[in-house]
This record gives structure tokens, sequence and C-alpha cells, in this order.
């Protein structure tokens, strides 16, 4: 043949190159191909000219199979990916699908004997190639066909060229599968050899994909003899990576675990406050406690606050809009997962429902809704006992606040400034109640639900987390009061996520340690919910005891307001000491039975003399419960107990506490 180079038309070009293409080439590289991760770069380089050899490319990339495909609507596209996907999975082709006008065509005749090329060509229209492959047909059927070493279509160009051909087309159109027929013949008769049949499939009857299935399987046996291909079992390679919404372990106090709440009931007997019991379960969840550890609990806004909050700051309207939420300076950490809504934001992630700040305060009056209002935020800003008078000692929060200075809505302040100036809605810490050795996938709490009315204001406030954990309660119980103070939950969570009575938790490690050996005798002092932890402690050695092991004098001074009121695990209590027999002492003490108050630091000094002993016993001395008064006291009749019953100046026995304390003999678990 007459070749002239100069005439020759340089086709197309190269690699997957376009963004949609970036995709579809990630769909089925091998996960661990090296060359994997370079496609992309590959891509573009192509793309930006450089790279349009295909025997090059399939060289740099370790690729043993190229699958061009000449497609108009995507169908052909499609069907290339699919084989390239089974050719790597069942036959460990290393695979790449390519836009045939990405890469050049001149240079098939260098295409390697053990390679192979597939040709996925749709026709269109009138028996017409894809836009796509216009060039590469027009070179191929073309009269002046040459190729690189010169060769021409007398010579046999393509005979190291080894090939599989599947058409689509439409037998409703006169030229039915125009495309792959001409390109299949003009290969052959340049030398190239074809394995398996030319494929076609047909869109007028309707049966393209079991056309394309009935051809598929020969085509695969005929290739793998031809090139030796070993098949194997299919393994899947995943197209996407699909990253789970939910947050998964570990969990940690940034991760929290949305735990199922297995049981929980009521602790007191009296109808005007409440303690709560529940049952946490961590099975699965990878999360592990161990006896004196402290579970978090992540609390939901009470909705009439959130109600509220929106109210004030004009958001009601559209507090289900969706917003995103980003750090205008790269370094400023969004505290609330985003995209949200005003709602979500509010109940979840932002302590709404705290005390005020009266710098924050201060903040809000350049947006006040008019200047007396403004006059009003200036002034409580800059007298301290003026804000203590009108906002701290009645307790309000930010949203009462403002409600107590105007009934107009503050709409001008930037939902930016209350993220800033509003902390993030924190976790509370509770003192797991339960043996890690009785119960290792159940944690168990003892909260008392915060309901108070502070002297001299006007409205009770209503601890967030606790009130929160009531609702839950209720539900749980079916009470047909759920929110037993109309603070109506949604205990659903975001998204649903709580679905069913669950609560996002995540566990902390303390030091609040039984001894390692069970027989050494333990001293405990925790009133109230101040008795959570020693629960835990007692259930555990009630165990061993159950189990014949020595356990040694156990011993724990509660107190509460009346027995029949609030005296916490009574009934429990009656069967530990059923199964540790003497080794349990529980020693009472009730604020409000008698005419004077009794409380536990009280009992501690009457039994100063076994106090005593069992310290001299090593007895370890544990506090839980109110740092404020109660633990302080503790530590200080202790003292005085070591000097009393030792003989010593009062000095002395508050040096001994302090020793034990650091010796870690004297632990404390306060709040
Ligand atoms: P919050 O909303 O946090 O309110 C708490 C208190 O803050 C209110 O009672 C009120 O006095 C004050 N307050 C809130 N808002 C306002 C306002 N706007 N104006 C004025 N004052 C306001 N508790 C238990 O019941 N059992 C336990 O075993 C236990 N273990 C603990 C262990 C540790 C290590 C710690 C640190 C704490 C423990 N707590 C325990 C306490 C618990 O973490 C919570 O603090 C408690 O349950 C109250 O949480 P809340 O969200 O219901 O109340």
């Amino acid at each position: 043949a007459q070749l002239d180079t100069l005439d020759l038309v340089v086709l197309v070009a190269l690699l997957v190159g376009s963004i949609a293409y970036f995709t579809k080439g990630t769909y089925w590289a091998v996960p661990k191909d090296p060359y994997a991760s370079s496609a992309a770069a590959m891509n573009g380089a192509a793309k930006s000219g450089k790279t349009r050899d295909i025997v090059e490319k399939m060289d740099e990339t370790g690729k043993n199979c190229v699958i061009f495909y000449g497609s108009q609507t995507g169908t052909a596209e499609d069907y290339a990916s699919r084989l390239a996907k089974e050719g790597s999975q069942r036959f460990g082709l290393k695979t790449m699908v390519a836009d045939i006008e990405d890469y050049d065509y001149e240079n098939l005749d260098k295409f390697p004997e053990d390679k192979i090329a597939f040709f996925v060509l749709a026709t269109y229209g009138e028996g017409e190639p894809t836009d796509n492959a216009v060039e590469f047909y027009q070179f191929l059927t073309g009269e002046d066909v040459a190729f690189e070493s010169g060769a021409g279509a007398d010579d046999s160009p393509l005979s190291s060229l080894k090939y599989v051909a599947f058409g689509l087309g439409n037998n409703t159109y006169e030229h039915y599968n125009a495309m792959v027929r001409h390109v299949d013949a003009a290969l052959t008769k340049l030398g190239a050899q074809r394995i398996g049949s030319a494929g076609e499939g047909d869109d007028g009857a309707g049966t393209m994909e079991e056309d394309f299935l009935a051809w598929k399987e020969p085509m695969w046996a005929a290739l793998s003899d031809a090139m030796g291909l070993q098949e194997r079992e299919a393994v899947y390679e995943p197209v996407f990576s699909v990253a789970e919404d939910e947050p998964k372990g570990p969990y940690s106090a940034h991760n929290p675990y949305i735990a199922p709440i297995v049981e929980s009931h009521e602790l007191f007997t009296v109808k005007d406050r409440n303690c709560l019991h529940m049952e946490i379960n961590i099975a699965g969840s990878n999360l592990s406690y161990q006896t004196g550890d402290h579970i978090a609990i992540w609390p939901t806004n009470a909705g009439v606050e959130v109600d509220r909050f929106l109210q004030v700051f004009g958001l009601g309207d559209k507090r289900d809009s969706v917003i995103n939420i980003k750090g205008i300076d790269v370094t400023a950490k969004v505290p609330i997962p985003t995209p949200t809504t005003y709602d979500a934001a509010v109940r979840y992630y932002m302590e709404v429902c705290a005390p005020v700040s009266r710098q924050f305060v201060s903040t809000l009056a350049a947006f006040a809704p008019d200047e007396a209002s403004k006059a009003e935020i200036v002034r409580l800003g800059n007298d301290k006992d003026y804000f203590h008078e009108k906002i701290t000692n009645q307790c309000y929060n930010i949203a009462q606040a403002l409600q107590s200075i105007t009934s107009k809505q503050f709409t001008a302040v930037p939902f930016s400034l209350l993220i800033e100036g509003l902390n993030k809605l924190q976790p509370r810490y509770y003192s797991i109640s339960s043996s890690s050795l009785v119960q290792k996938d159940k944690i168990s709490i003892t909260a008392v639900v915060e309901s108070v009315r502070l002297p001299g204001a006007s409205h009770m406030v209503k601890g967030v987390t606790t009130n929160y954990l009531l609702a839950l309660k209720q539900k749980q119980n079916g009470d047909p009061s759920p929110d037993p103070h109309g603070l109506t939950y949604s205990i659903t969570g975001p998204r649903n996520k709580y679905d069913g009575i669950h609560v996002p938790v995540h566990v902390r490690h303390s030091n609040f340690k039984l001894p390692s050996d069970p027989s050494k005798p333990i001293i405990m002092v925790g009133p109230g919910t101040g008795v959570a932890p020693f629960r835990g402690f007692i259930q555990e050695r009630a165990a061993l005891a159950a189990k014949g092991e020595k356990v040694g004098t156990t011993l724990l001074f509660f107190g509460c307001r009346k027995r029949d009121e609030d005296f916490l695990y009574q009934d429990e209590f009656k069967t530990f000491q059923e199964q540790m027999g003497d080794s349990l002492k529980i020693i009472t003490a009730f604020s409000r039975e008698g005419s004077e108050k009794v409380y536990v630091q009280h009992r501690l000094k009457e039994n100063a003399s076994l106090v005593s002993d069992l310290l001299k016993q090593k007895a370890n001395f544990y506090v839980c419960g109110d740092a404020a008064n109660m633990a302080r006291e503790v530590n200080l009749v202790l003292g005085h107990i070591i000097a009393e019953q030792r003989g010593m100046p009062a000095e002395r026995g508050e040096e001994m506490v302090k020793h034990m304390r650091s010796s870690g003999s004297y632990q404390e678990d306060v709040w």
C-alpha cells in the first residue's frame, strides 16, 4: 500500500480522562493494583495530550486487557464496564476501560500479543458509528489505512492483536449492528485475531441483555483458552466506598454509642421526686467497663426549651431549613455535625438551658430589636449586681433571659454568634451502679432527676439530662404521660437515630476501684445517689461470696431523707446481705425521720472504733456523692477518728488521711 504518514489520520485520544470517566476507571481497578492510584494523574496527562498511546498506557499501569467502547447513550460504556469488572473478578485480568476516542490507534500494530483488546461498539442511527468512534471507524475502514510501523492493510499489520467484539444495535434499522460488523471485518482483514464470535445485541427486539449474556460465556471460554486464563471464584470488589451515616466505634467522648435502654424504673416511693434506675445494654458495641467507671449520657434538650429558643431568635418558621455550618477560618472547628437544621442544632448540640453569662448577654446588645431593649442589655452587661438580680437569681436560660427583657424577637442575632457564644451540649457523667463482673454488657445508672426551684426564682430549673432520661423511662414503661413536666422530648433523636428507647453514651474509665483482693475490708460512704458505685461494689462482692470466695468486711454508710421514701436499693441490699452474711454491714442515716437531722458523717463518728479497726486492717475508704459539703465533712471526720482512736494530735489524723489519699486507700468519686 501507498503510505504517507502525513496523511494518516492520527486519531484520538487517550485514557480515561473526564471526571465521570475517572469514576468508571476506579470501578474496576483492582484495589491493590499499585498503579490504580496513579490512574487519575495519568488520565489528566492523557487529556492534556501527553498519553494517547494505549500500548504505553497499559504497560505503565500494568494492564493486560483494554475494553474500548464506542457509546452514544452510555449503554455500550456500561457493558464495557461490566466486562472489565467480570474479567478482573473472574479471570484475574488487569482490565481498564477506555473511551475509544481517547487513544491513538495507528500503533495498534504494536499491541502486545499477550494482551487483549475488547471493542464494545454501538451502532448509531443509520449504521453510523457513535460520535466518539467516528475517527476510529474512518481510520480502520479507510482506503489508506497504515500503521506506525509503516505496514498497510495488505501486510496484516495487526497480526499481534487479539480482540473481542460486541456490538449494540437495533434490528429495526436497515444497517443492523453495522458498526461492529464493519470493524470486525476490518480488523480481521488487517490480520488481527478475534477471540470468540463477534456478539450482537438487539435493542429492537428488546433482547440486548440476553444477547449479551448468551454471547459472553462462550467468549470468556475462548478467551481463557487463548490467554491461558484460570477462572477463579469471583471476588467482589466494591466500586464505591459507602460510609455509614451512623457513627461507628471506637466509641469515645467524640463518638457516642447509641445504646438501647433495656430496663428502667423509679427508685423513690414519693411522687414529687424521681430517681431513676436504668439498664443500658452495651453488648456488641465494643464498649467495656469496669466496676467503678463512669458512663456519659448525651442528652437532648427539652422540646419546650427548643421552641422557646427558636422563637426568641426568630427561627421558629425556618426551624427545619437545612443549614450548612462551615468555619470561615480553616482553624475554626464546627461543633455541630453539618448539614443540619436550626431545630436539630439547638435540640441536640447547643447548651441552651444553662445559666447565662453576662458577657454573652452583652454581645447581644448590638442585635437588640429596639433601643429600649438594647439599653436594658447594656445595663445588664455593665452592672453585675443588676444582672444577678434580674437574670442569675431567676435561673433564666438565654431565651428566658431575653424574654424577660422584651417580648420582641431577636431576629438580627446571627446564628453564628449563638453557636460561638453558647457551649456545645455536654454529656453528663454517671457513676456506674453495676458490677462488670456480674453484668459485663449491661451498665446500670442511678440518677436523681434534677428539678429545683432556687429561692427567689420564679420557675423550676429542670436538669437537661435527667429529665430527658425520665421521659425515656416513662416511654419505656408505657406511661401515658411520657413528658411528665410537659417538656416534650424528641425521643427518636436526629434522623430517628435513637428510635426505640436508645440513648447516646460513652464510657469513661476511672480510678475508683475495689481492691483486687476481695478479702480486704472496705468502707464506703455514699449518701443519696452517691450510693451508685457502691451498689456495683456490693453486687460484685455478693457474687464473689455466692461463689464461695472469701470476702472482707464491706461497710456502707448510706444516707437519705426517709427510710420508706428514698432508701435506694433497700430490697436489693437485703438479697446481698443473704449472700454475704456478716461481711456486709449497712449503716443508715435518715435526715428527716427524727427531730434532728442525721447525716452519714454523724454515723461515721458514732462508729469510730469500727472504722478505725478496719483501717488498721488496711481497709480502703471510699466516698461518693456531693462534693461541696458531704465529701469535705467526711474527710474531716475521718481525720478526727484516726487521731482520736490512735491517741494522736488532730493534725496527725489529717495527715494520715492525706497519706491515704496519695497511696490510693482513700478514694473519692464526687460531683
Ligand atoms: P443540668 O441541666 O446539668 O443542671 C444541673 C444543675 O445546674 C441544676 O440542677 C441547677 O442547679 C443548675 N442549673 C441548670 N440550669 C440552670 C439555669 N438556667 N440557671 C441556674 N441554674 C441552673 N448524678 C446522679 O444522679 N447519679 C450519679 O451516679 C452521678 N454520678 C456522677 C459522677 C460524676 C463523675 C459526675 C461529674 C457527676 C455525676 N452525677 C451523678 C451528676 C450528673 O452528672 C449530672 O450533673 C446531674 O444528673 C444533673 O444533670 P442534668 O443534665 O439533669 O442537669
